[in-house]
C-alpha cells in the first residue's frame, strides 16, 4: 500500500497503477460504514484508492473542525488489512495550495437540509470532491448512503460537469442496536449513547407507517417527530420526509416514487444524521 502526501507523490503512486481505480473519499477515523466501501471498491475495480482529509472548506466557522476525531495510524492499518493500494493523506495546503481561490458551487439539491443549516457545506464537499476526482481519475468512486443528500449532490456534479466517474452508494451500516455508524459517534457520552438510538427508532416506526399504507408525508414526519419528542436529551433540528432525487418536500408521497425520510437530532454534543429510504411500492 503507498501512502503520499503531496499532488506530486499522488501523480506519481497514480501513474502506477493500471486498470480502473475505485476511489473512496474519507475523512479519517475510519470504521465499519467507512470499510464496507473499501472493501466493495477493492472488489469491484482494479485498484482501490483511499483519501483522509478532514476538508476544512466543507465546515462551518461554529462547526467541529478543529475537534474532529484523527488516527491516521490506525486507518492506515485497517486499509492495508483491507488491500487498499493506494491511500492519499494531504496537507490542507496539497490540496488548497496558497492563492487557491476556485470553487464548484451546486444547485438547488444542496440548499436544503444539511445544506440549509450547514451554509456552504455542499460547496466545500463539491469542490474537494472535484479535486479528488480530477487528481485521482477514478473509474467508479464510492459514497455511503449514510450521507444521502451527499450522493445526490454528488451525483448531479457528475452529470452536470459530464466527469467520467461512476458513482456507487452504499448501505448505512449500523451498530447491532441499530445506531448509524459514525465518526461523530465518539462524541457521544455514555449516557447520550442509548438516548442515540432515537434517531433509527423515528426512522423505523415511518417505515412501519409507510409498510401500513400511510403516504401523508407530514403524518410520516409526525410520526417521527413524536418519537423523538419522548427523549428528552435529543433536539431536533429536522425532520424530512422528501422526494428521492430532488430532496424537495412532499405532501404526498407517490407510491409509485417513493420517499426519503431523513433527520437531523443533537444529542448531548453531536449533531447526529440518520435516514431511510421508503421504498416505492406497487
Ligand atoms: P466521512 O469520513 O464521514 O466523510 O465519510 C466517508 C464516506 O463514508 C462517506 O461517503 C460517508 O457517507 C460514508 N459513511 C460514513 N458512515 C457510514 C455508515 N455508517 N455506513 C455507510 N457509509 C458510511
Amino acid at each position: 500500500m503507498k501512502v503520499v502526501t503531496t499532488r506530486e507523490e499522488l501523480r506519481v503512486a497514480r501513474a502506477g497503477l493500471s486498470g480502473g481505480v475505485g476511489l473512496v473519499p474519507t475523512m479519517g477515523f475510519l470504521h465499519d460504514g467507512h470499510l464496507s466501501l473499501v472493501r466493495r471498491a477493492k472488489q469491484e475495480n482494479d485498484a482501490a484508492a483511499v483519501s483522509i482529509f478532514v476538508n476544512p472548506t466543507q465546515f462551518g466557522p461554529t462547526e467541529d473542525l478543529a475537534a474532529y476525531p484523527r488516527d491516521l495510524d490506525h486507518d492506515l492499518a485497517l486499509l492495508a488489512d483491507a488491500g487498499v493500494d493506494l491511500v492519499w493523506t494531504p496537507r490542507v495546503e496539497d490540496v488548497y495550495p496558497a492563492g487557491f481561490d476556485t470553487y464548484v458551487t451546486p444547485g438547488g439539491v444542496a440548499d436544503v437540509l444539511e445544506g440549509a443549516r450547514r451554509p456552504g457545506h455542499f460547496r466545500g464537499v463539491a469542490t474537494i470532491i472535484s479535486i479528488l476526482f480530477h487528481l485521482v481519475a477514478p473509474q467508479r468512486a464510492y459514497f455511503g448512503q449514510k450521507d444521502a443528500q451527499q450522493v445526490a449532490v454528488i451525483r448531479q456534479l457528475v452529470r452536470d460537469l459530464g466527469l467520467p466517474v461512476g458513482i456507487v452508494a452504499g448501505p448505512i451500516i449500523r451498530e447491532p442496536d441499530g445506531l448509524a455508524m459514525s465518526s461523530r459517534n465518539t462524541y457521544l457520552s455514555a449516557e447520550d449513547r442509548p438516548a442515540a438510538l432515537v434517531l433509527s427508532r423515528a426512522l423505523h416506526a415511518a417505515e412501519l407507517a409507510w409498510d401500513g399504507g400511510e403516504r401523508d408525508a407530514e403524518a410520516l414526519r409526525a410520526t417521527m417527530r413524536q418519537i423523538l419528542a419522548a427523549e428528552p436529551r435529543a433536539t431536533v433540528d429536522y425532520v424530512s420526509v422528501a422526494h428521492p432525487d430532488t430532496l424537495a418536500e412532499l405532501a404526498t408521497v407517490d407510491p409509485a416514487v417513493g420517499a426519503l425520510a431523513s433527520l437531523a437530532v443533537r444529542v448531548g454534543t453531536p449533531r447526529l444524521i440518520d435516514n431511510l429510504v421508503l421504498a416505492p411500492r406497487g
